[in-house]
């Protein structure tokens, strides 16, 4: 780990980089992986590295439509198995949903070590991308996956997708749950729910809110997915990162 004072202004940055660079090492992240969590910094950079009242608003949402899905699937990238192994553990348990490993650059290597990684973090089953099953209007290799997994799924949880994979997934009829730091990717357009955040911060405030409305009735979760606006959240994120410095 680098030596880098707690008192270091960037001091969570800086470590958050230090797991990512660990998990290009351990052979889970892909070297493409830290150009993308780079993307990733700049807008987190401009929020504020806090999470806002947008994905706090995005947060409800997310956790009233998964707790109303009849089979949601967590997809694992090499991002995010590094960052939060075991949030996307606990994640799994609460949903009673499986964790599918799904990546962009294609590695049978790279997903055997992801699979390894969850499940040495607790995760009881780790699906895996299969050829038999094929997600339509796809070409890259996050088309392969697994038929009683994501193939299956009415609710898709996957953080910091890549576009043209969650606009497949809506054009084959599922919901889609993203965390994506910035609102003008295409994933945070075509998403269903996109969390404007960092996926360090959003997934153990998304676990929370899932405890917090677990016992709630079928008809609240139905309003409050109902009275959601993603593109009203993704404008409300646009204008924070747009405000004058002073109104901070
Ligand atoms: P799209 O294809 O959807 O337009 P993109 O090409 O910008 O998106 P990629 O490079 O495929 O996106 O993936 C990186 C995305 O993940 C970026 O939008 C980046 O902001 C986001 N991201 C990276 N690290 C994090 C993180 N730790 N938490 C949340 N989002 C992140
Ligand atoms: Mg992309």
């Amino acid at each position: 780990m680098t030596d880098v004072p707690e008192s270091h202004p960037r001091y969570i940055s800086l470590r958050i980089r230090d797991v990512m660079t660990a998990g290009v090492e351990r052979g889970i992240t892909s070297a493409h992986g830290l150009i993308a969590h780079g993307r990733g910094e700049a807008f987190d950079y401009l929020i504020g590295e806090r999470t806002q009242a947008f994905a706090k608003e995005a947060i409800r949402g997310a956790a009233a439509m998964l707790l109303l899905a009849k089979h949601a699937v967590i997809s694992v990238n090499g991002n995010t198995a590094a960052l939060v192994p075991h949030n996307l553990v606990d994640l799994g348990r609460i949903l009673d949903a499986p964790l599918e490993v799904n990546i962009f650059h294609a590695s049978a290597p790279r997903e055997q070590a992801i699979q390894n990684h969850l499940l040495k973090n607790g995760a009881a089953e780790v699906l895996m991308p299969t050829k038999e099953a094929q997600l339509s209007h796809i070409d890259s290799n996050r088309k392969f996956v697994h038929p009683d997994g994501i193939l299956n799924a009415d609710v898709v949880f996957v953080p910091l997708e890549d576009g043209d994979r969650c606009e497949a997934l809506r054009k084959m009829g599922k919901e889609v749950v993203t965390v994506d730091l910035n609102p003008m990717s295409r994933t945070a357009k075509y998403a269903s729910v996109t969390i404007v955040d960092n996926v360090v911060r959003a997934l153990p405030a998304l676990i929370q809110e899932i405890q917090t409305l677990r016992n709630s009735a079928p008809a609240v979760l139905q309003e409050i997915v109902s009275g959601f606006c993603n593109e009203s959240v993704l404008s409300a994120a646009l204008e924070w990162i747009r405000r004058e410095p002073e109104n901070d």
